[in-house]
C-alpha cells in the first residue's frame, strides 16, 4: 500500500456484499476499514432475507398446525393463532444474533468498522461526518430502497407500505392491497394470507413472479388462489387515493379499497449520500455501471451487489465482493449470472437456476424438456403435499444442463447441487448415473432428467 492512503481497501456498506468482502480482503491480509451508516447485516439481515424467512417459518408452522388432524395429530385445531407481538419478538432475536455474528466476524478479522454515511471527496477519499478517510482501493456495497414509481399518483391518506413497514407490523390489517406481484409482493402475499389478511395482488404483467419459469408460477399462483388469495393479472395501478387503489385492466378503470396498501414494484439501487456523480462515476438505468469484473469507469473503485443493479439477490452480492477481490489482488473474475441460484420462499417452496423454457427456447436450436411431478415422487406423498413439479431444460445433443425448475418441499436446499452440477459443466446423464437417497423429494431430480432425455422410471 503506497504509505499515503490510510487502507488498502475500504468497503462501503455492511449488507451481504460489503462484509463478506471486507472480511475476505482482511483474511487477504489487507488493511481494511467497512463503513455502514444504518446497521450491519444491511437490507438482507435486517429488512429483507432473514426477518421474511423467520415470519414465513411461523406462518408455515401455524399452517401445518392447523392441518395436523390430516397426520392423525389429535387436540390442535382451528383455534390456534400467532401472536404478533411475539413473532415480533422472535424475528428481532434471530436478526440480532446474525447482526451480531457479523459484528464479530468483522471485529475477528481486524475489519475497523466506521459507523456514518459515507460520501466520495474523491477517487481515494470519503469524507465520513468529520472523518476523511482514503484507501487505495474502494468498493462501493450500498445496496438498494424500496421504490414506488412517479407513475403511481398519491393522494389523500393512505396507510401505504413497503416490505421494511410490513416486516413492522404489530397487528395484521383486515385486507391488504400488494401492488406488485414479483417476489416480495408473493412472498408477502404468502405470508398476511396464512396471517388472515383478506390479499388482493395486482400485477402488471400476464403472469406473476416474472423471472420464474411460467409453468412453474401459474402453479404457485393456483396454489395460492385455492388458499384463498386474489390476482389481478395485467393489471396496471396508476393512483392510490384514500387506502383506495385505481387501476387498468383489460382496458377499463377499475378500484379497490384496502386496510393497508403494499407497495412492491420493485427496488432501485441506493447512491443516495455517496456523491458518486460528482467524482464522475458512471451510471446505466440508475445503478452505478460496472464491466465484467465489477469495476465502474474509475479504475479503483468496484461496485457490488444490489447497487450495480444486475441481480438483487443476497448471494449474487456476495459473490460479486468475492470477484471484485480476486480482480484487485490476483487476477480479473467474472460472474455468470446464469448460474445464480433464485428462491422463492413459499409452501412449497420455488428454486430455479438458468434460462426458463421460454428463453431457452429463443437461445437453442434444440432443446429437450422434462416434468417430473410430485405426485409421483413417495417423500412429498409423505410430506403430504403433491401440488409440485420437477422441470428441467437440457440441450438437445448433449444434455447440457440450460435450466432447472423445481416447484416443492425442500426445493430452496435442492437447487444448490444443480448450481454446482451446472459450475462442473455437469450434464444430465451424469445426474441420471449419481446415486440419490431413498425416500427424498431431491430423487426426483434424476426422474425429471430421465424424462428430458427419455422416460422416468416412475411416471407414465
Ligand atoms: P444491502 O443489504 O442493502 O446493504 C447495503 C448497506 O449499505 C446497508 O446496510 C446501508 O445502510 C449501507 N449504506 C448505503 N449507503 C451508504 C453510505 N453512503 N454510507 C454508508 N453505508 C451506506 N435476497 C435473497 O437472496 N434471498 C432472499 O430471501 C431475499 N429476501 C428479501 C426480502 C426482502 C423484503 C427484501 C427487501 C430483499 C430481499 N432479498 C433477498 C434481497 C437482498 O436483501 C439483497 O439482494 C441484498 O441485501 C443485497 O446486498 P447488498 O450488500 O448489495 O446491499
Ligand atoms: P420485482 O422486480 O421482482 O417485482 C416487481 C413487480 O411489480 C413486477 O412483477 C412488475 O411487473 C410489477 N409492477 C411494476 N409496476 C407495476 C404497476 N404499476 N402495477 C402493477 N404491477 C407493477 O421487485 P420486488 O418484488 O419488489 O423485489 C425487489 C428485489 O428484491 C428483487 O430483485 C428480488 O430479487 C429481491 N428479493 C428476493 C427475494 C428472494 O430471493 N426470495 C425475496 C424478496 C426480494
Amino acid at each position: 500500500m503506497p504509505e499515503n492512503y490510510d487502507f488498502d481497501v475500504v468497503v462501503i456498506g455492511a449488507g451481504p456484499g460489503g462484509y463478506v468482502t471486507a472480511v475476505k480482503s482482511a483474511q487477504m491480509g489487507k488493511k481494511t476499514c467497512i463503513i455502514e451508516k444504518e446497521y450491519l447485516g444491511g437490507t438482507c439481515l435486517n429488512v429483507g432475507c432473514i426477518p421474511t424467512k423467520t415470519m414465513i417459518k411461523s406462518v408455515n408452522l401455524l399452517r401445518d398446525i392447523r392441518g395436523a388432524s390430516a397426520y392423525a395429530v389429535e387436540g390442535v385445531g382451528d383455534k390456534v393463532s400467532i401472536s404478533m407481538p411475539k413473532l415480533q419478538e422472535r424475528k428481532k432475536q434471530v436478526v440480532s444474533r446474525l447482526v451480531s455474528g457479523v459484528n464479530g466476524l468483522l471485529k475477528g478479522n481486524k475489519v475497523e468498522i466506521v459507523t456514518g454515511v459515507a460520501s466520495f471527496v474523491d477517487a481515494h477519499t470519503l469524507q465520513v461526518g468529520e472523518r476523511r478517510i482514503s484507501a487505495e482501493y474502494i468498493i462501493v456495497a450500498t445496496g438498494s430502497k424500496a421504490i414506488i414509481p412517479s407513475f403511481i399518483s398519491l393522494e389523500g391518506k393512505n396507510n401505504i407500505l413497503t416490505s421494511t413497514e410490513a416486516l413492522a407490523l404489530d397487528h395484521v390489517p383486515e385486507s391488504t392491497v400488494i401492488v406488485g406481484g414479483g417476489v416480495i409482493g408473493v412472498e408477502f402475499a404468502y405470508i398476511l394470507n396464512q396471517l388472515g389478511s383478506k390479499v388482493f395482488v395486482l400485477e402488471l404483467m400476464e403472469h406473476i413472479l416474472p423471472m420464474v419459469d411460467k409453468e412453474i408460477s401459474s402453479l404457485a399462483k393456483d396454489r395460492m388462489e385455492k388458499e384463498g388469495i386474489t390476482f389481478g393479472l395485467g393489471a396496471k395501478v396508476k393512483k392510490v387515493k384514500d387506502n383506495t387503489v385505481f387501476y387498468e385492466h383489460e382496458g377499463k378503470e377499475q378500484s379497490i379499497r384496502a386496510d393497508a396498501i403494499l407497495m412492491a414494484v420493485g427496488r432501485a439501487p441506493d447512491t443516495d449520500g455517496l456523491n458518486a456523480q460528482t467524482i464522475g462515476l458512471e451510471f446505466e438505468r440508475g445503478a452505478l455501471k460496472i464491466d465484467q469484473n465489477m469495476r465502474t469507469n474509475i479504475k479503483n473503485i468496484y461496485a457490488v451487489g444490489d447497487v450495480n443493479g444486475k441481480v438483487m439477490l443476497a448471494h449474487t452480492a456476495s459473490h460479486e465482493g468475492l470477484a471484485a477481490l480476486n480482480t484487485i489482488f490476483d487476477k480479473p473474475v467474472s460472474i455468470n449470472y446464469e448460474r445464480i441460484p433464485s428462491c422463492v420462499y413459499l409452501d412449497p417452496e420455488i428454486a430455479c437456476i438458468g434460462l426458463t423454457e421460454e428463453e431457452a427456447g429463443k437461445r437453442y436450436s434444440n432443446i429437450k424438456v422434462g416434468r417430473f411431478p410430485m405426485a409421483a415422487n413417495g417423500k412429498s406423498l409423505v410430506e403430504g403435499d403433491t401440488s409440485g413439479l420437477f422441470k428441467v431444460i437440457v440441450e438437445g445433443t448433449y444434455g447440457e444442463i440450460i435450466g432447472v425448475h423445481l416447484y416443492g418441499k425442500h426445493v430452496t436446499d435442492i437447487i444448490s447441487e444443480v448450481a454446482v452440477a451446472m459450475e462442473g459443466e455437469i450434464c444430465a446423464e451424469e445426474i441420471i448415473r449419481a446415486v440419490y437417497p431413498h425416500p427424498t423429494v431431491s430423487e426426483a431430480l434424476p426422474e425429471a432428467f430421465m424424462a428430458a432425455t427419455g422416460r422416468a422410471i416412475h411416471g407414465l
